[in-house]
């Protein structure tokens, strides 16, 4: 069975977006794994771009962004390489470039309430957002300025959206340029990225187009997991771990890990790489040998905009989800999240109530 073809993908999305879940669309749910960087949107984008007088341009695509349309268009990354060039360097120029908008305070604060404004629509009771200043101070960025945008954008969700600081907030991780293939730390999970990856070098990434990616990549990825899973650190949280389903021993020890362990899988984020067996299986297996999973969406922004709802919809429709496990899947977040005992109380008993409620067949009655 080869990769999803990219079609397909787009027959799920239509369906996700015209028959959304009335269940989906009730259920409180959290989100773990969030890049505030990979929301940006092709609008916010254009329009801060146009404030600062930032050209908008693709080297890849030798092209220069005069519209949103023609910026949207540049953002169809789920399409296979043989459409937009070599792929994964087509996510990353965008995704980098993208923050190339990003100059002044009021930047970030407009990137930081667009987002808090789209979670509180949601329905997202508790997120963690994930920021990454060294992508910004390498840029010339000073770390006061986005700061101070995003510190000012948490104010002012708290008070014009009703969304409280202490379940939505912003926090850096330490990133490492993905090309570098190294794990990405953020105290206190680790964070494991497919070895698949661009390499910054030209000749190597297109010696590795011609390798089939998971004869490369799934020998590096059950290395790297295993290392981190074996390291005497407090790890809390593995990202990006997929490839743990198709080793007994890694399932084994993530199980090992013991209470509040758990995974964060974004579904969208790996329908390029993977076969529908290689995802959803491996989400199954995973699941079905009780490792505890939690869905986010990653950069919902660069995966043709699927958030964290049309991730759990994947879930549902293709993943063989049922209500009751999606329900788990937020239990889970609760347990695996860094919110304090007392908002985590709060988060269990609203989900609890919705749930009992939802069988009863009192919500949206
Ligand atoms: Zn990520």
């Amino acid at each position: 069975m080869g990769r999803i073809p990219y079609p397909l993908l787009q027959t799920w999305k239509s369906i996700i977006q015209t028959t959304p879940s009335p269940f989906l669309l009730s259920l409180p749910r959290l989100e773990l794994h969030l890049h505030l960087e990979g929301t940006l949107t092709p609008t916010l984008r254009f329009t801060l771009a146009r404030r600062n007088n930032i050209p908008l341009t693709s080297a890849r695509l030798h092209k220069t962004f005069t519209s949103v349309e023609e910026l949207q268009e540049a953002y169809q990354l789920l399409e296979p390489a043989s459409i937009k060039g070599p792929g994964v360097s087509a996510f990353f120029e965008a995704y980098y470039g993208g923050m190339e908008c990003l100059r002044e305070e009021r930047d970030f604060y407009e990137l930081g309430m667009e987002y808090f404004a789209r979670a509180s629509r949601m329905g997202v009771r508790y997120c963690e957002v994930m920021f990454d200043p060294q992508a910004h101070t390498r840029r010339g960025i000073p770390v006061p300025v986005l700061m101070a945008g995003l510190r000012r954008a948490e104010l002012d969700a708290e008070e014009k959206l009703d969304v409280k600081r202490e379940k939505c907030k912003c926090t850096p991780i330490h990133n490492v340029h993905p090309a570098r293939r190294s794990p990405l730390i953020r105290p206190p999970a680790l964070r494991v990225h497919r070895p698949t990856l661009p390499p910054h070098d030209r000749r190597h990434r297109a010696r590795q187009q011609r390798v089939p990616a998971p004869a490369v990549a799934q020998p590096d990825a059950h290395v790297h997991l295993k290392q981190i899973l074996t390291e005497p650190l407090r790890l809390h949280r593995v990202d990006h771990g997929l490839d743990a389903a198709v080793s007994g021993d890694l399932v084994e020890l993530m199980r090992g890990m013991g209470e509040g362990f758990g995974m964060t899988i974004c579904p969208w984020a790996y329908v390029r790489h993977c076969t529908e067996d290689e995802l959803f299986g491996g989400i199954r297996r995973l699941w079905d040998e009780g490792v505890k999973i939690s869905f986010s969406s990653d950069s919902p922004a660069y995966v043709q905009g699927n958030w964290v709802v049309e991730n759990l919809a994947l879930l549902k429709m293709k993943g063989g989800f049922s209500d009751e496990e999606l329900v788990q899947c937020q239990r889970n977040a609760v347990e695996m999240c860094w919110a304090s005992e007392e908002i985590k109380k709060e988060l269990l008993e609203e989900i609890e109530k919705f749930w009992e409620e939802w069988k009863r067949g009192q919500v949206g009655a």
